[in-house]
């Protein structure tokens, strides 16, 4: 069995960069060669020896349906058939943005792009444009994709390899990003006022998911509502994770607050690839062709994730009122396995936004990027192998978010509980 795995990992290493092609495929943050896998279906994957694992990581958030959705399929299947890329438009982009503009208001108009990453990029490209200035705020800790500016200081795979800041980032680009503590509202009054009048965009993810999950605390995210409003200053909300992960919706639908422009991706392309830009319509139509500022992409809205997108947001759009059963079975985890961290004596804080969490290997509070690397990563490490050994595939780094899928079943929860108890057992 071991051989099988050993074996994938190896030949990938000889052909592909790193032996992955997304960092934190590589398990470098855990020890050990990453699992290969064949398949998934529900909530469970199965790894290339053919063994089973509750699967938290969800692709990273995308599949709050579960692997492998019949109508999700159906859907990508009937698309294919009909062509996987016309390079002109279709029918079904102006159906999903419809749905999307629906659910999120503020989205008066939209972009669809093949990555979040893309979406983000835009995003600051076009605030810079609309604004003409250069200065961009970010937040320690947070991710907002690869572009160049935006991988200061961030979250995600930079944070797991504990890489400050790229090397080939120039430094004249990486020098306007001004990355301030997440839930510090103080820095960003400082900061604003140093350099108001040369700041085009301040983004933020409204519910951190790549340092590990981090809520805004102390209405953060009012305050950078009332800041940005008043220094002309472009807020874009990258919900990326968020959107459409607690309701149908933002977040910023759940809490009230509208951005001028927000970013999403995972769970709108229903496990395609895909990113969609949207906002205020004055500042969307900076984007050519019928605004000055280019942005473009051959496979973006490319009918097969268009459909499979379009397929998911039908399917949550009539499980609306459900988002409650995932964020009970959530809780129902959480609460139990904190309680077994509590016995055992080992010190942990579990964040939870709804249904996703991360269970940082510290007494905690967590609310921030400084005090998020205060965690035991050793420990975490140790604590991951254990839980694949058990059956539960965790996300493996500390400074990531688990998911829960609406194909998660309580018998699963139940399981998952039994089994973090068994790995406690051995740390
Ligand atoms: C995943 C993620 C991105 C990047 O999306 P990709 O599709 O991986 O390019 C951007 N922002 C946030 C908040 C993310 O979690």
């Amino acid at each position: 069995m071991t051989e099988i795995k050993t074996n994938s990992f190896t030949q990938a290493r000889q052909v592909i960069a790193g032996g992955v092609n997304s960092p934190v495929r590589a398990w470098q943050a855990v020890g050990g060669d990453p699992l290969f896998v064949s398949q998934a279906r529900g909530s469970k994957i199965y790894d290339v020896a053919g063994r089973e694992y509750i699967d938290y990581v969800l692709s990273w958030g995308p599949m709050i349906l579960g692997h492998a959705h019949p109508e999700v399929i159906d859907a990508i299947c009937c698309t294919a058939r009909r062509g996987t890329s016309f390079g002109a438009p279709t029918e079904a982009e102006t159906q999903l943005a419809q749905l999307i503009g629906k659910a999120i208001p503020s989205m008066e108009l939209l972009r669809m792009t093949s990555s979040g990453t893309e979406a983000a990029m835009t995003a600051i490209r076009l605030a810079r444009g609309y604004t003409g200035r250069n200065m961009i705020i970010k937040f320690d800790g947070c991710y907002h994709g690869h572009a160049d500016s935006l991988l200061v200081q961030a979250g995600s795979g930079v944070a797991t390899l504990g890489i400050p800041g790229s090397p080939g980032v120039p430094e004249c680009l990486a020098e306007l990003t001004i990355s301030l503590p997440y839930n510090n509202i103080d820095a960003v009054h400082d900061a604003v006022e140093s350099y108001g009048s040369e700041l085009a965009a301040i983004i933020v993810e409204p519910v951190a998911g790549n340092m590990g999950v981090v809520e805004p605390q102390n209405g953060f995210l009012a305050k950078l509502r009332e800041i940005t409003a008043k220094h002309g200053i472009v807020l874009i909300f990258d919900e990326v994770i968020t959107g459409f992960r607690f309701n149908f919706g933002g977040y910023q639908d759940l809490i009230g607050i509208k951005p001028d422009l927000t970013c999403l991706g995972k769970i709108i392309g229903g496990g395609l690839p895909v990113g969609v830009l949207g906002g205020k319509k004055e500042i969307m139509e900076t984007l050519a062709p019928s605004g000055k500022v280019y942005q473009a992409g051959t496979l973006s809205g490319n009918p097969l994730a268009v459909n499979a997108g379009l397929a998911t947001l039908q399917l949550l759009q009539a499980k609306a009122d459900s988002y409650a059963d995932i964020d009970k079975q959530a809780k129902q985890l959480c609460i139990a396995l904190e309680k077994l961290f509590l016995t055992k004596g080992i010190p942990a804080c579990i964040n939870r936004c709804h249904s996703m969490f991360t269970l940082f290997f510290q007494a905690g509070p967590v609310n921030d990027f400084p005090s998020a690397k205060k965690s035991d990563t050793n420990l975490f490490a140790r604590f991951f192998q254990g839980m694949i050994k058990e059956g539960i595939w965790l996300a493996p780094s500390q400074f990531e978010a688990n998911f829960i899928s609406f194909a998660h079943t309580d018998a699963d929860i139940t399981f998952t509980i039994s089994a973090c108890a068994a790995a406690l057992k051995h740390l």
